[in-house]
């Protein structure tokens, strides 16, 4: 069925001329319409020939959503979110942790595996994982039974390595001064041109596993770099489907979404003049947060001086956000999606910083990835979009 309609100027309407969508932000949750007849917009208004899926509110529908970086789905429930409110919002106590631990291994001076002794850092420290996942030092080869495809196995040779974010070992990135986070970003950036410099490094992937309900093993502030010689699963999803999009549409998937985004509003948080962070419209975690450099770069080693001060400033905003949403320290992984460094161009690669925070209805009441999430797709109910809404109205200072 297809529908004539005004649209005023100041409502901003979206096109993607190929697929011959247009997206309509004249109401609160959005309205797909498809055209492959566009009139140009004049002075004072645009007349779109648009099929309305008029079957479908995506604010009260069970319907599911395509992640265009991954090119998989997530179910949203909607109509399960309205069920009465569990009332389950008790805080945790206050975190107690000292400001220096003489049993933890990651603290200035202490002693680690083997007794090696850390030094007395003043900021951030970096040292290879004493338990590493990976190793260097092993000659490659591959195993393929029959050449069949059935049984494979391959070497997967890396470096892994942990950064301690601050000497204090009861500071987060929430609670620590946007100078800190600061000198963590500028010792991302250098990290990661060191470890991508490296002959069979194609990946550096960069993450920090916060809380214990993440299998974080140690409060004391920090993350992990890892360096692999092949690209991981997740980055090589997205870089199969961001290739396939620059491709096709000679533009990149991230800067499209991301002028779709802003022009809609409704699942962001907050913006600076170089970053984004959103809750995607494809979030499988009821909390989960993007952040996006608003310019195309590809990964850190691009960030201005400028870049580096706003990626922290929004790194301090979106984790100080998370401890208010239930007035507790917020668990959560995060970590950086960055350009390959396997010595090819990557104009399609586009910076970003996932948050997949496991948290539901309160501090100790977790999603669990089970039953049909596990065998078949993940499914949420509260959508990203009131999310969005709880989340910004936490949000304070952004600029
Ligand atoms: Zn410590
Ligand atoms: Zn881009
Ligand atoms: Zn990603």
């Amino acid at each position: 069925m297809f529908h004539k309609f005004r649209i005023p100027l100041r409502r901003a309407i979206y096109l993607d001329s190929d697929a011959g969508v247009a997206f309509c932000s004249y109401s609160y949750f959005p309205r797909w319409g498809f055209s492959k007849d566009l009139s140009s917009p004049n002075r004072h208004s645009l007349i779109v020939k648009c099929r309305v899926a008029e079957n479908l509110n995506l604010a009260e529908d069970p319907h599911r959503r395509l992640n265009p970086l991954t090119n998989e789905w997530v179910v949203v429930s909607p109509h399960r979110a309205k069920r009465p409110w569990q009332g389950d919002v008790a805080p945790l106590p206050a975190s107690v942790e000292p400001e220096y631990d003489p049993n933890c291994y990651l603290c200035p001076g202490n002693v680690r595996a083997g007794g090696i002794h850390n030094p007395h850092y003043a900021s951030t420290f970096v040292f290879d994982n004493d338990f590493a996942g990976l190793k260097t030092d092993i000659a490659s080869d591959r195993f393929d039974l029959d050449r069949k495809r059935l049984l494979v196995a391959e070497t997967e040779r890396g470096i892994c390595r942990v950064m301690c974010f601050s000497p204090r070992h009861n500071r987060t990135l929430a609670t620590m001064c946007v100078d800190e986070i600061e000198l963590v970003v500028r010792a991302w950036m250098q990290q990661f041109r060191e470890l991508g410099e490296i002959d069979f490094v194609q990946y550096v992937q960069i993450f920090e596993n916060r809380g214990a309900m993440m299998g974080a093993s140690n409060p004391h502030p920090h993350c992990q770099i890892w360096a692999t010689q092949s690209i991981p699963q997740e980055p090589s999803k997205e870089l199969a489907s961001q290739t396939t999009y620059f491709n096709t549409h000679n533009r990149c998937l991230l800067c499209d979404y991301l002028e779709l985004e802003r022009g809609q509003s409704v699942r962001v948080l907050c913006e600076s003049a170089r970053f984004i962070a959103l809750v995607p419209f494809w979030a499988v975690w009821p909390f989960e947060v993007l952040i996006c450099s608003r310019p195309h770069i590809g990964s850190v080693n691009e960030f201005t001086d400028d870049d580096s001060r706003q990626f922290s400033a929004m790194l301090k905003q979106v984790t100080s956000t998370y401890d208010k949403v239930f007035n507790a320290p917020f668990p959560y992984t995060m970590g950086f999606h960055q350009s390959p460094t396997d010595g090819a161009e990557h104009p399609e690669w586009h910076f970003h910083a996932h948050f997949y925070p496991p948290l539901l209805r309160s501090a100790t009441i977790r999603k669990f990835m089970v039953g049909f999430e596990m065998l078949g797709t993940p499914q949420r109910d509260i959508t990203p979009e009131s999310a969005a809404e709880r989340l910004r109205a936490l949000v304070q200072g952004c600029s």
